[in-house]
């Protein structure tokens, strides 16, 4: 049967051909992030389009930031920013974990084992883990949460930046944890400035902007008070632009104007109707109504971000409105406080209300150290949202992986036919985490893992993972080597998705021309 005239115009790989093909791209790139796993992992330099560029550690941005055209690889990506979105960090160990759950696929492929009793085989062993998962959760308490926050950081900074950005983080996590310990994460701000030392970044209760308020006559700090947030400005129509006026005499203009300004008196108004003392709106403030604002005890903010407003708005309970005049007293908010401090010789304007909010300001002393300080507090607060959300913890090091493997290696005991050489091709694949972490470390990797699956043997523990230090097996409690269980469980699970949906293609049809596959290092397939 010919070709449908619609794949007229396309390169078409199918069967054991295509399969390899997307095995080897998935493989170039976790190949290509290996290297940044853990704390003795490299980092990458990033050049973009621009010649911007940026040094970091971190997984996903390294791929996010790779310009990668192939169809699989952006599967990978999308699993590492899946990952990013829902554990906030595992996101190289994702794409590693991935990577080898498709190498070692295609060694049973190549021994004749069908993709689908892989797939099968693959997915009845992420079952069996998540069910045994809870069997090496531990509970954590104050130092443990700090350690696995500092976990997270790994081969982010220096100890003492790390230290400063798991306390600051679960701090601010806490500043913002309802009762029922659920954390909305956008409740936190994030501002950075350049100039001292990432020991100085600190967290404030309630929201702070960098910003003053529009005249110094204006009273400095209000407590108890309403507020009016607009989505808008505070000012004259421009009259050039927007009317088209007939002057016949001087006397129109003047009027005219006189009108406007009428107009602007009449908002402010308005606001001392709805008892409002602190007024704050994205576009401009007249400077004809300040005076008049300043009389009446109105503290007023401009050109304050759609963003911050909003925030504002949550904080509190205010409704963003587009106009003034359209406002009703419903709209106006709540606020406890309201004042202008200065740190560091930097104006702040700190708004506390009754919804919760808490501001970080990270510092550090270049651009592109406080670039890094904001990425790691990124990733710091996710986990510390985990860790005040859940709790539970899980060892680092690699010993849950190993753990986790050599269960999985009793239950493929149990199970008859091609998927159980499935199953222990999984077991074999989730252990890269202890290899590639020794590799990284310039340990050997085959060695360090048959000892660290020894100890865990003989001492009958799951806490046995990899000491980088030393080289040797070590109780990753006793090191404070931990990780919240979600990041661990989120890994798996989007490792196995994406290398399962890889291995179910069979046919690639692609348009015109043939994708390039992203750089191979030799021998390895
Ligand atoms: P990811 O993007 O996957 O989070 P990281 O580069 O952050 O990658 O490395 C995380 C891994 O490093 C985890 O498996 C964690 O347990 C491990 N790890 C972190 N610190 C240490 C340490 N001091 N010793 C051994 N392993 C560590
Ligand atoms: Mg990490």
């Amino acid at each position: 049967m010919s070709e449908a005239p619609i794949l007229k115009d396309t390169t078409r790989s199918s069967g054991r051909e295509a399969l390899q093909k997307n095995i080897q791209a998935a493989m170039a790139l976790s190949e290509a992030i290996r290297s940044t796993l853990g704390p003795k992992g490299l980092d990458k330099l990033l050049i973009d389009d621009e010649g911007r560029t940026l040094v970091t550690n971190d997984g996903v941005t390294v791929l996010e930031t790779a310009k990668v055209e192939h169809p699989v690889a952006k599967m990978m990506i999308n699993a590492s920013s899946t990952q990013d979105r829902i554990a906030k960090d595992g996101t190289t160990s994702t794409v590693i974990l991935a990577g080898e759950l498709l190498q070692n696929a295609w060694q049973l492929i190549l021994q004749g084992i069908h993709p689908s009793t892989i797939a099968r085989g693959y997915r009845k062993s992420e079952q069996y883990i998540l069910e045994c998962l809870p069997q090496i959760i531990l509970e954590s308490d104050e130092e443990i949460r700090k350690n696995v926050v500092k976990t997270s950081l790994a081969g982010k900074g220096y100890n003492s930046m790390q230290e400063v950005i798991a306390s600051v983080s679960l701090e601010a996590v806490k500043m913002v944890a309802e009762t029922n310990h659920s954390v909305d994460v956008s409740k936190i701000k994030l501002i950075s400035q350049t100039g001292g030392k990432v020991e100085d970044s600190r967290v404030f209760r309630g929201l702070m902007l960098p910003k003053k308020r529009i005249s110094s006559e204006m009273e400095k700090e209000l407590v108890n008070g309403k507020i009016l947030l607009v989505d808008g400005g505070l000012e004259k129509k421009n009259v050039s632009t927007d009317l088209k006026l007939n002057v016949t005499s001087v006397g129109i203009l003047e009027s005219f104007r006189q009108e406007e300004r009428k107009l602007l008196f009449e908002q402010v108004d308005k606001m001392i109707e709805h008892g409002v003392t602190v007024f704050a709106c994205r576009e401009s403030i007249d400077d004809d109504v300040k005076n008049y604002l300043t009389k009446v005890g109105i503290q007023a903010f401009r050109r304050v971000s759609r963003s911050d407003l909003n925030m504002l708005a949550r904080v509190c309970g205010a409704r963003l409105v587009n106009s003034i005049q359209a406002s009703s007293k419903n709209d106006v908010g709540d606020y406890n406080i309201s004042k202008n401090v200065t740190i560091d010789g930097k104006d702040f304007w700190v708004v506390e209300g009754n919804g919760r909010a808490a501001t970080i300001v990270a510092k550090g002393s270049t651009v592109d150290i406080v670039g890094e300080v904001e990425r790691c507090f990124d990733d710091s607060l996710g986990v510390s949202v985990q860790l005040v959300e859940d709790g539970m913890v899980v060892c680092g090091g690699g010993a849950s992986y190993v753990a986790l493997a050599r269960r999985l290696r009793r239950y493929a005991e149990t199970i008859p036919g091609r998927e159980q050489l499935a199953i222990e091709a999984y077991a074999d694949a989730i252990e890269v985490i202890v290899r590639v972490l020794a590799e990284n470390a310039g340990i050997d990797p085959i060695s360090t893992l048959l000892d660290v699956v020894a100890e865990q043997t003989n001492t009958d523990s799951d806490q046995i993972g990899i000491d980088l230090t030393t080289g040797k097996p070590e109780n990753m409690v006793k090191l404070g080597i931990l990780e919240p269980q979600g990041i661990i469980k989120q890994a798996l699970v989007g490792a196995t998705e994406v290398a399962i949906s890889i291995l179910r293609i069979d046919d690639v049809l692609w348009a015109k021309q043939e994708m390039a596959i992203p750089d191979l290092p030799e021998d390895d397939m």
